[in-house]
């Protein structure tokens, strides 16, 4: 469902990502563990084509995200290329980003309707069958202020899945939430991750939650993998002095 191939992103002299090469399967719940500047935000900025790599070309299913296929010839992707097929992936973010001034059920129909087209009672529906997966039904007349840091992350969930994306990206969705409100989102992700077929990408630092989700977990060092594997493996038999080191110091 994803394909990066030999990708390579720089900020000036500094290369984040240095001709990596990942693939994850449709359905699959993969994992992106390792220490911060890595380059794991990177990759989903990339994948959100709101980052051009300097080379290489990502996939996304059978479809360049990066290039388009202009008579058998890749050409880098134009940005309406580009919002065409974003649509097709959803993210939730660490700061929630939802709307101010738009109430919780507009939030979630707002893309629907604008971007996809989508009829507005059939979207509101929708809506209404996420608010209550999220157990947020008795909120949808609010404005996100009126919200806790906890709630406001599962309505930007709820907005994420209302565009029945191919692809769910999660960057670090608790790390700007309270202590006590953690466990309800992950608890509403592993929810989502058991019963849905979506392919997610996440980031995290939460290490329980990565091994309840994850069918396969990348440790990131310095733009590289440095070891991939299902999570029993990579949590309890590391390979890499570099992934004990990291999960040593995270626990
Ligand atoms: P991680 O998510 O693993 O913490 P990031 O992908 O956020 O790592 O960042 C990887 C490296 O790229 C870091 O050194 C960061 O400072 C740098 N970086 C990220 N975005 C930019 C940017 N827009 N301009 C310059 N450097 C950046």
């Amino acid at each position: 469902m994803i394909r990066f191939e030999a990708v390579t992103k720089r900020f000036g002299s500094h290369t984040v990502l240095d001709a990596l090469d990942m693939k994850v399967y449709p359905g699959k719940h993969v994992t992106l563990i390792g220490p911060s500047g890595s380059g794991k935000t990177t990759i989903l900025r990339l994948m959100m084509t709101l980052l051009k790599p300097d080379e290489g070309t990502i996939k996304l299913g059978d479809r360049y995200l990066t290039h388009e296929d202009k008579g058998g010839k890749l050409v880098p992707a134009s940005d309406r290329y580009s919002r065409e097929i974003r649509k097709n992936i959803g993210m939730v973010f660490q700061q929630f980003n939802l709307f101010p001034n738009m109430k919780v059920l507009r939030n979630i129909t707002e893309a629907p309707v604008h971007v996809l087209g989508m009829d507005k009672d059939a979207a509101e529906q929708r809506a209404r069958e996420l608010l209550d997966l999220v157990g947020l039904t008795a909120h949808l007349d609010k404005y996100p202020s009126q919200l806790s840091g906890g709630q406001q992350q599962r309505v930007a969930i709820a907005r994420a899945l209302a565009m029945r994306p191919q692809v769910l990206l999660l960057d670090e969705v608790t790390s700007a939430l309270d202590p006590e409100l953690v466990a309800g989102v992950l608890d509403l992700l592993r929810d989502i991750a058991h019963s849905t077929d979506i392919t997610m990408l996440c980031v995290t630092h939460e290490m329980n939650f990565a091994r309840d989700i994850s069918d396969c977990v990348m440790m990131f060092d310095a733009g590289r993998v440095i070891e991939f594997g299902p999570p029993e493996q990579i949590f309890t038999a590391p390979e890499h002095e570099r992934t004990r080191e990291f999960l040593s110091a995270v626990r």
